[in-house]
C-alpha cells in the first residue's frame, strides 16, 4: 500500500531514532519540516512514502518492524533509506 506523504506520518516514523540513521543526516534533514510535504520527491525521513537516502550508506539496523507507519500500511520490506521501495 503506498504510504502517504503526511506530517502525521511523518510523527510516527523511526527512523530519526534508527541506528543506521548517520549524524551526517541528522545535521542535514535539520527539524524543520513545511506543512504541506504531499508535493515533495525527497525527504531525509520516511523513506517508505519517498525514495531512498542520499546521506545514509550503511545498515547498522532497521527500526521499520517496529514502527506504527510500517503497521498501519502493511507493509512488508525494511532498509526504505538504503533502497528505494525497501528490501525484504
Ligand atoms: S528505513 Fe529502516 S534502516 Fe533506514 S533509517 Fe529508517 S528505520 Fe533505519
Ligand atoms: S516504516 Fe521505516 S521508513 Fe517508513 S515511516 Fe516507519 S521507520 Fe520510517
Amino acid at each position: 500500500m503506498r504510504v502517504d506523504k503526511t506530517i502525521d506520518n511523518v510523527k510516527g516514523c523511526l527512523c530519526r531514532s534508527c541506528p543506521s540513521y548517520s549524524s551526517h543526516c541528522k545535521l542535514k534533514s535539520g527539524e524543520y519540516l513545511p506543512f504541506d510535504i504531499s508535493h515533495l520527491s525527497h525527504l531525509e525521513v520516511m523513506f517508505c512514502a519517498f525514495e531512498k537516502s542520499n546521506c545514509i550508506h550503511e545498515n547498522r539496523g532497521c527500526l521499520c518492524g517496529k514502527c506504527p507507519v510500517h503497521k498501519k500500511y502493511a507493509l512488508n520490506n525494511e532498509d526504505y533509506c538504503l533502497c528505494t521501495g525497501g528490501v525484504l
